[in-house]
């Protein structure tokens, strides 16, 4: 039986559905106001593995994911680039669809824009300041009062009364906590007629208000990033609850953070590193394989060596694959113990570390079996291997054509490691020119390099 770790509760629990086979999941979706980020792959990708488990255990899953298509970034970036909010969120929201059907993440049932939900959103903030948990501040802007709401830090396990959660004091609020639910604003682009005047959401309110709307007062199964539990998600139960009773969400699910090099990614250190920029080098499985090759609660650190690794060992499964013809493949005639210990591994917290190194042993068997010409039980094997791995959005490519389409950028991707580390070299020693040749050598081909402590990360250009 599945289990699944509840932020909530902080401990794993059985998972059983509120209503028969049916699944409510929601996913904070992206904030649309640049490229996303290898950390947003991170997250969509740990929750396309999942749902594509859980429709495999037979379970109907609903699933929506948000876009965030008005926040203060959104207006800064668009007034920056002098186009409108509508130019830069649909072409932000054409690059994160393109990104995310190269890594094959599977589409959300619902995908609602927070600008189409203003009504719902509305309806939430007058039912919280009809019920006295909102007030209004001298400046306009419709806050709720955390100090209504006696569970406030049930999720986060937040202290209020900690100096670091009060240290910003403002002196529009009752309380430093007490969060913007709408913000009155005078821009002339950008605003909503409410009953406090003209203005728009505070970004807290959109989640909780759609969720309610589309699953009602109590539902399945909420994630998003590890970094959106604290204020986030605490602010959303605090407003649910609030507004419409219920439990909200039951289980709350998050996936750690992504670093970059060891170090937290970040514009200012030039560690930012779009999906874009991953999908130049590799294929969308490679990225899929590193990501779930750790557990999706842990924290993960890309640097290209990883990502080389995992393209070596997916090419291994590929090869094993490659020798049998896989239009004889079916979904039916599979490998029971083996399919049983896949099980086990994904219903324990969907466990895929553990869970893809029962697909690598089945791969030694393989080529095992076929050393002694075991051909049939082989066979099974592969067709086992091939039917596991597509749960977890694997081994989808014909093999020749992965085998094939590397060849050139690996060679590529293993000299311009060996060239960067020849420069590292040379800087230790102190040999200026060779290090700087070497740079330019780079930079004619394209690649950029940026020194940062003790780290060299290139990029393309
Ligand atoms: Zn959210």
């Amino acid at each position: 039986m599945l289990k699944i770790f509840n932020s909530l509760t902080k401990k794993k629990e059985y998972f059983i559905p509120l209503t028969n086979n049916i699944i409510n999941i929601y996913i904070c979706g992206v904030t649309v106001y640049d490229l996303c980020h290898i950390g947003h792959g991170r997250t969509f990708l740990v929750f396309d593995v999942i749902i594509r488990y859980l429709r495999y255990k037979g379970y109907l899953v609903k699933y929506v994911r948000n876009i965030t298509d008005i926040d203060s970034k959104i207006i800064y970036t668009a007034n920056n680039n002098n186009e409108s909010i509508e130019e830069l969120t649909n072409r932000m929201i054409n690059f994160m669809h393109n990104d995310f059907s190269k890594l094959n993440i599977i589409k959300p049932n619902l995908e609602p824009r927070v600008t189409s939900y203003i009504n719902e959103i509305l309806n939430l903030i007058t039912c919280l300041v009809e019920k006295k948990h909102a007030y209004i501040t001298p400046n306009g802007d419709v806050v709720f009062s955390i100090n209504s709401y006696k569970d406030y830090g049930i999720l986060s396990n937040c202290d209020i009364n900690n100096t670091y959660y009060n240290k910003v004091l403002s002196k529009n609020k009752n309380y430093p906590l007490d969060f913007t639910l709408w913000k009155r604003t005078n821009d002339n682009h950008v605003n909503w007629i409410s009953l406090w005047g003209k203005g728009r959401p505070g970004w807290h309110t959109e989640c909780a208000a759609i969720c309610s709307h589309l699953f009602g007062n109590s539902f399945d199964i909420h994630g998003g990033g590890i970094d959106l539990i604290f204020p986030h998600h605490e602010n959303e139960i605090a407003q649910a609850i609030c507004a419409y009773g219920g439990t909200y969400s039951n289980i709350w699910m998050h996936t750690g953070i992504v670093k970059v090099n060891n170090n937290k990614m970040s514009k200012s250190l030039k560690n930012y590193c779009t999906i874009q920029d991953l999908l130049k080098l590799f294929d969308g499985e490679v990225i899929r394989l590193f990501v779930i090759s750790s557990h999706y609660r842990s924290n993960i650190n890309y640097e290209l060596d990883s990502l080389l690794k995992s393209y070596k060992s997916l090419r291994k499964l590929y090869t094993t694959l490659s020798y049998f013809d896989s239009s004889k493949f079916n979904k039916d005639d599979i490998d029971s113990q083996c399919a049983q210990l896949f099980f086990q591994a994904m219903d324990d917290d969907f466990n895929t570390p553990l869970a893809l190194s029962i697909l690598f042993n089945i791969s030694h068997k393989i080529n095992y079996l076929r050393t002694k010409n075991n051909n049939t039980l082989a066979f099974k094997l592969a067709n086992t291997l091939k039917q596991l791995a597509s749960i977890l959005g694997l081994l989808n490519h014909d093999s020749s054509y992965f085998l094939n389409q590397y060849k050139k950028n690996f060679s590529d991707l293993t000299k311009i490691n060996k060239l960067i580390q020849k420069r590292n070299l040379a800087r230790k020693q102190k040999k200026w020119d060779i290090a700087d040749n070497i740079r330019k050598q780079l930079l004619l081909k394209g690649i950029r390099l940026e020194d940062y402590n003790n780290n060299t990360i290139w990029f393309t250009t």
